[in-house]
């Protein structure tokens, strides 16, 4: 584990660093505090440590105090050192955000426990971030192509309208609906038919640089959106994204397989609601379809 002491007594820091590093820790010694918490503000600094209470320059508290509030993804794990053990001392490091605390002169196998005791929750604290972060993940994403899923889009689409409508800016949504697709399922079977929205799904991806502005809104409707455009940046702009997703050839596992989508486009207008823009969106797809397919029609 990447370990960071800051003790100024010599004997301490040199005992510290000698125990730490034969239990196999990568450990970085300082002098002060002001050195620990320059080492701290780094890109992958030590995730526990191990500071005096009193050290010249900035003391253990400021350090702790100032690492608390730096909110880190994952908070440092914290021992003070105290001289006597002060229960004062004690509790004033506790206090201001320590997790644990070590008596001077301090004893090789506590230390070691201690030190176990830090990794464990660290670890511990890890696996909690990242089993969050996959939950959050799945609960905005379509499994099947990676892409937001209707609900995430939504959330979006609303911060990006409610935004434009403050600053007077127009918001270009896109429904994007694959042509007979049903057609690929009767002809090549669903696995296929999986295989071509993955496929389109990629494209998407490419045409639209930002990914929290494409979504699988269902099925095999896809929605886009562009904040801050224009009515003369529209027409171009779909035209450019129709071009890369509309009569393209995609992989599949029964060969190459060519589609064409229709794309419904609707320009927000000052205090028209998510519904309606939408709506909007659908009703020209709905015309798409009506008048030929493989084509856009702007509402
Ligand atoms: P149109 O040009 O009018 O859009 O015709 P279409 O055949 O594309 O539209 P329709 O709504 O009749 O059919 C859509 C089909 O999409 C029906 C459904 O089984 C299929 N589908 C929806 N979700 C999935 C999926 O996740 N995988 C596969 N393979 N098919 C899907
Ligand atoms: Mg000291
Ligand atoms: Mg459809
Ligand atoms: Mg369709």
């Amino acid at each position: 584990m990447h370990i960071l002491i800051a003790e100024d007594d010599y004997t301490s820091r040199t005992m510290l660093r000698a125990v730490l590093q034969k239990a196999g820790h990568d450990v970085v010694a300082t002098v002060d505090g002001d050195e620990a918490w320059q080492i701290l503000q780094q890109e992958d600094s030590p995730k526990l440590l191990i500071l005096d209470l009193l050290m010249p320059k900035m003391d253990g508290l400021e350090v702790v105090e100032k690492v608390r509030a730096s909110q880190k993804k994952i908070p440092p794990y914290i021992i003070m050192l105290t001289s006597k053990g002060e229960k004062s001392d004690i509790i004033q490091g506790l206090d201001a955000g320590a997790d644990d605390y070590l008596t001077k002169p301090f004893d090789v196998g506590e230390l070691r426990a201690r030190i176990e005791v830090g990794r464990r929750l660290l670890e511990m604290q890890k696996e909690l971030i990242e089993s969050r972060e996959l939950l959050a993940h799945q609960a905005t994403h379509d499994p099947m192509t990676d892409l937001l899923n209707r609900r995430a889009i939504m959330n979006n689409l609303q911060t990006a309208l409610s935004r434009a409508q403050k600053n007077q800016t127009n918001i270009a949504v896109g429904m994007i609906d694959i042509d007979h697709f049903k057609r690929i399922n009767d002809t090549y079977g669903h696995q296929v038919g999986d295989d071509v929205l993955i496929g389109l799904a990629q494209r998407l991806k490419q045409a639209t640089s930002v990914q929290d502005h494409v979504s699988r809104f269902g099925g095999e409707e896809f929605l886009v959106f562009f904040p801050f455009t224009t009515k003369d940046e529209v027409e171009p702009l779909f035209s450019s994204l129709f071009s890369q997703v509309s009569g393209i050839s995609l992989a599949t596992r029964k060969g190459l397989i060519r589609i064409t989508v229709s794309i419904g486009i609707a320009l927000s207008k000052p205090g028209c609601s998510l519904d309606e823009l939408v709506g909007f969106a659908d009703k020209a797809l709905y015309d798409a379809k009506e008048t030929g397919r493989n084509k856009m029609v702007f509402a």
